[in-house]
């Protein structure tokens, strides 16, 4: 006789990992008891020797396909007595350490019996099982059982009971469960909140059909949804949500719809499809029906799959595809209460699609992209949050990092587990900082987690590092850049020094200029700046940001040593008007109001604008993109001096822009100037790497920072560098945007805190 005590940790609750457990102990006919606690699973088994050895090998190799294994620790235990095998209560006690899901995509078996006029759930929009439906965004606190989550409220009727409670059904102990006799109710409301009368589904798809706007309740708050293919329905929603040039989110019914509009890729079909569901970045197809008011001219869309009963109620009703995007008043974070939405969204919306179903926790869409056959992240949110990136070597210390400003997240550092939250957004507004407060004490919650220590940008005005400074708790301040590219080496689990490539927008730099275009010699603890791109003046500082033809005057202005010369320039590109013209000149020659910045994202901004793609940015990144979606295929580049006369190296685009002139005065087209400029920047990175590197004789190059968005540079640079022996490192867990600065700032911070 043998007596075991095993420990399962990881992803084991809300997964049906305690019935599979149940089916293996029958299986093999070994005896005792399994249970949730704070921490994972615990099992207690005897049996004879050979059974519990088949009985250990089953529950490493056939674990239900949500579950994540983290860890399986064995060891004899006492005697004990057990007659059967038996799911036992709960343990309440001990430290919190068990990993919370993240919300799955409806799984096929449960769209099955949805459209399936002899289930009893044909037709419930809030069918679920133990493979699929929500999990973080219900939960209030540990261990994942119904009294701690939003279901609390609905008892069960006497057979999802019997479900819940039978180990062999596929809803055994799952949480949420519930059908239309028992569970949550989904209802259609006017903009006034009265309930209106009919299917709520046909209703609101007969709503779309008619080019209205509907407010639909999701997992982790409201969508705003109409016909992608409506130039009126979106335009009217786009002025309703003041939201006029960002790229919006599109459901398509099916992969095949899917291919419909875009090309798609294997992997991209794969991760379309994945339990994760995100949004995938893919290339527009040339005849593709959806409207050009959807993403403009930046030559991709950004689809995504049905992964709520109600998406599949929905799309089975419309012939069309659905833009979803986020339910929020411009620049607030994302509402996800039925009062709220009726009160803020109700001059957006014509219809409200409620139901009484609390969510507990924001959770916008996932954004990701695929590159080179792996995933390179965007928005890291639903399906991923709060499922921790795993880091080698683990942190001696807890640490919280609140991240920077724009698309933020933060980072609980305990261990070897970084808790990436959740996309948070911008932190502007005091709803943003609510948001971010809100999220943070819930992740402090589920997981126990007590920072000993707290990490922030360097940027003075950022509204996290003002709250780093009120946390009663030490705080790192941690460079922007050298933050990203220790995300990325986060990220692909590297340790020691790197040559580190940071391309930005905007960063706060140690000598007080705006930095950008940065390549480091790196570790967890520190960096040299060894090079940057040639800083050029930003007449009218961040206004630069959206006001191109200012940018361009910095860069012309430097280019031809003369702000006069550079404004005749500037003249031939677009009409300045003689006041503009005057102060530009005023502010360059005084050097007011216009900080350096050696910022690579401006650059492609200026490249955009003298190409003549666009003058005014609605957003940042914008000309940058649209650059991007123009550029053809070239091997010939533009001219770029390596200054390697003094430390750090300057890399001078002066020649690069006096070429960009001359190519316009001999009508150069577009597409060939964007290809050019792609073609130089690549070479500019991969040249002063291959410089660096005889320097330093260190071969990793990490790229960061959002800039490499930007596909075409990232894999010219990428392909560059392998061509020149050396060895890039690239995200595929973390976004390089400043999405991923929390993770490289704790980081950072669990390395240099007392050491
Ligand atoms: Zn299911
Ligand atoms: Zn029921
Ligand atoms: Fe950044």
């Amino acid at each position: 006789m043998t007596y075991l005590s095993i420990k399962v940790r990881g992803i084991v609750q809300g997964v049906g990992f305690r019935p599979f457990v149940y089916r293996v102990a029958q299986e093999w006919g070994v005896k005792g008891t399994v249970s949730n606690t704070p921490a994972g699973v615990d099992i207690r088994v005897h049996g004879d020797n050979g059974q519990v050895r088949l009985f250990l090998d089953a529950l490493r190799d056939e674990a239900p396909p949500q579950a994540v294994i983290e860890e399986l620790r064995v060891s004899e235990t006492e005697p004990f007595e057990a007659d059967s095998f038996e799911i036992a209560p709960s343990g309440g006690d001990g430290e919190k350490s068990v990993l919370v899901s993240p919300d799955l995509a409806t799984c096929e078996d449960c769209v099955r019996e949805l459209f399936d006029e002899n289930d009893r759930r044909f037709r419930y929009p809030f069918i679920n099982c133990t493979n699929c439906g929500p999990r973080f965004t219900i939960i209030g606190d540990t261990p994942y059982d119904r009294p701690l989550t939003s279901m609390a409220g609905f008892t069960m009727c006497p057979d999802c009971e019997r479900e819940y409670n039978d180990p062999p059904d596929r809803r055994y102990h799952a949480q949420p469960n519930a059908c239309s006799a028992c569970g949550p109710t989904l209802w259609l409301a006017d903009r006034e909140g009265r309930r209106l009368e009919g299917d709520a589904i046909l209703e609101a798809a007969r709503l779309l059909g008619n080019g209205k706007i509907v407010a639909i309740k999701g997992l982790g708050g409201f969508h705003l949804a109409c016909d992608a293919t409506s130039d009126l329905a979106i335009g009217e929603l786009r002025a309703r949500k003041r939201r006029y040039a960002k790229p919006l989110a599109v459901m398509v019914g099916s992969i095949k719809q899917a291919k419909g509009y875009c090309e798609v890729s294997v992997d991209e079909e794969a991760l379309l499809a994945s339990t994760k569901s995100p949004i995938v970045l893919l290339p527009e197809k040339e005849d593709s029906p959806i409207s050009r008011r959807v993403a403009g001219r930046l030559g991709h869309q950004g689809l995504f799959l049905p992964y709520t009963p109600i998406h599949h109620l929905l799309m089975a009703e419309v012939d069309f595809p659905l833009v979803m995007t986020s339910g929020n008043v411009s620049s607030e974070p994302i509402v996800t209460g039925n009062r709220k939405a009726l009160r803020e969204l109700s001059g957006i919306a014509d219809g409200f699609l409620l139901h009484d179903r609390d969510i507990l926790v924001r959770y916008d869409d996932s954004v990701t992209r695929v590159f080179e056959g792996k995933e390179y992240p965007i928005r890291r949110s639903r399906g991923y949050a709060p499922y921790p990136i795993r880091l080698t070597p683990a942190s001696r210390i807890e640490v919280l990092a609140l991240g920077a400003e724009l698309k933020n997240t933060f980072c609980l550092l305990r261990g070897d587990q970084a808790f990436v939250s959740q996309h948070i957004g911008d932190m502007e507004t005091l709803e943003e900082l609510g948001h971010f407060n809100e999220a943070l004490a819930s992740m402090k919650r589920l997981f126990s987690l007590n920072p000993q220590v707290v990490s922030h940008d360097l940027h003075p005005d950022y509204l996290t590092t003002q709250m780093a400074l009120d946390v009663p708790l030490p705080a790192v301040g941690v460079q922007h850049h050298h933050a990203h590219i220790v995300s990325c080496m986060a990220d692909n689990r590297v340790e020691g020094e790197v040559i580190g490539v940071a391309w930005d927008g905007t960063g706060y730099g140690e000598d007080g200029t705006i930095w950008g275009g940065e390549f480091m010699l790196c570790d967890e603890k520190g960096y040299r700046r060894l090079a940057h791109l040639y800083p050029y003046p930003m007449p009218g500082s961040d206004a630069c940001i959206y006001k191109l033809h200012r940018m361009a005057m910095g860069v012309l202005s430097e280019t031809w040593d003369n702000p006069e010369s550079a404004l005749a320039r500037l003249r031939g590109l677009r009409d300045v008007g003689d006041e503009e013209g005057a102060v530009l000149i005023m502010q360059l020659e005084k050097g007011l109001n216009s900080p350096l910045t050696s910022s690579a994202g401006r650059l492609f901004d200026v490249a955009a604008f003298m190409a003549g793609i666009r003058s005014i940015a609605q957003y940042d990144g914008q000309a940058a993109c649209e650059l991007e979606a123009v550029a053809l295929g070239t091997r010939e580049h533009y001219e770029f001096i390596l200054d390697q006369s003094n430390e750090p190296w300057v890399i001078d685009t002066r020649p690069l822009f006096r070429e960009i002139m001359a190519d316009l005065e001999t009508g150069t087209d577009p597409g060939e100037i964007a290809g050019k400029f792609h073609r130089t920047m690549a070479l500019a990175v991969v040249e002063t790497c291959v410089e660096l590197n005889k320097e330093t004789g260190i071969g990793r190059v990490a790229l960061s920072g959002g800039v490499f968005q930007n596909k075409l540079l990232l894999s010219e640079v990428v392909q560059g560098l392998r061509t020149s022996g050396l060895e890039p490192l690239v995200h595929y867990r973390v976004p390089c945007n400043d999405g991923g600065i929390s993770l490289g700032q704790a980081v950072v911070a669990a390395n240099t805190y007392a050491s």
